[in-house]
């Protein structure tokens, strides 16, 4: 049977690139997101789509239990679903930072949880948490979401010294630019205007197809290897 990839977020940019790729591969797939009618016009082969808000944990496993009854164990989570809202901490709508750790910090945590027995007990299995340059570097306006980068590349670093020596591979891949949808849930016009600017100034964003091969590379070096963190950006990013 083809191996169970669970990716999350799939219903646009990074993720809906990632499932074509790993479905080109040959993997069964789990796609979660929102929309899930964006999930259902991708129409690849062995795969189930549900439509969940990844903060809803409960409904992550349940959704896992299925997939895996189904096509059995889950060789590889991609925990990319996330949510960018630019903003100066001293104006900012609270629930924007809550919402934006809800969903880039504590969903991938639970994820994580999810699979992690399954995987240890098998000893084997990959996860591949999406971070971000803004996981590394630090920009005007991305305090928060910044916050959650960091998080994640902390968090991925600690948990795979957890897991290590159960033979399970914990990945950070951090995009720079990448020409997606993620602006669009910014609320001030003028922070978008200076993103925007910000991108055509250095030669524009990277297709989410590329970040998908990078996902798909480290996945697909032997299990003994483990690449631990990509960073991938426009050449002409600085
Ligand atoms: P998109 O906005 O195109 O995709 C975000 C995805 O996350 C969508 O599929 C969306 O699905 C999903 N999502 C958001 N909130 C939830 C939720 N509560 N429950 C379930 N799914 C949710 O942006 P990208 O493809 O760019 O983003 C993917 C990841 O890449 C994010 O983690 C982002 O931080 C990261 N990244 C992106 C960069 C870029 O320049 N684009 C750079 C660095 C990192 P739906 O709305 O249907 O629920």
């Amino acid at each position: 049977m083809s191996p169970l990839a669970i990716v999350t977020g799939a219903s646009s940019g990074i993720g809906e690139a990632t499932a074509r790729r790993l479905s080109k591969e040959g993997f069964s797939l789990l796609l979660l997101a929102r929309r899930f009618e964006r999930l259902e016009s991708l129409g690849l082969p062995n795969t189930l789509c549900r439509s969940i808000d990844v903060r809803d944990h409960e409904a992550v496993a349940i959704a896992v239990r299925e997939a895996e009854s189904v096509f059995g164990p889950t060789e590889l989570l991609v925990n990319n679903a996330g949510l960018m809202q630019l903003g100066a901490v001293a104006d900012q709508k609270r629930q924007e930072w809550q919402d934006m750790f809800d969903v880039n910090v504590v969903a991938l945590l639970n994820a994580c949880q999810t699979v992690l027995p399954g995987m240890t007990a098998r000893r084997r299995g990959t996860i591949v948490n999406i971070g971000s340059i803004a996981g590394r570097n630090v920009y005007g306006n991305h305090t928060a979401y910044c916050g959650t980068k960091f998080a994640v590349h902390a968090i991925s670093e600690s948990l795979r010294k957890e897991v290590a020596a159960d033979g399970v591979r914990i990945v950070v891949v951090a995009p720079g630019l990448v020409e997606t949808e993620l602006l669009d849930h910014t609320s001030s016009e003028d922070i978008k205007a200076g993103y925007r600017d910000y991108k055509a100034s250095v030669g524009g964003a990277i297709p989410p197809e590329d970040v998908a091969e990078a996902i798909h590379w480290a996945y697909s070096l032997p299990p003994r290897t483990c690449i631990r963190e990509i960073v991938l950006a426009p050449t002409t990013q600085d």
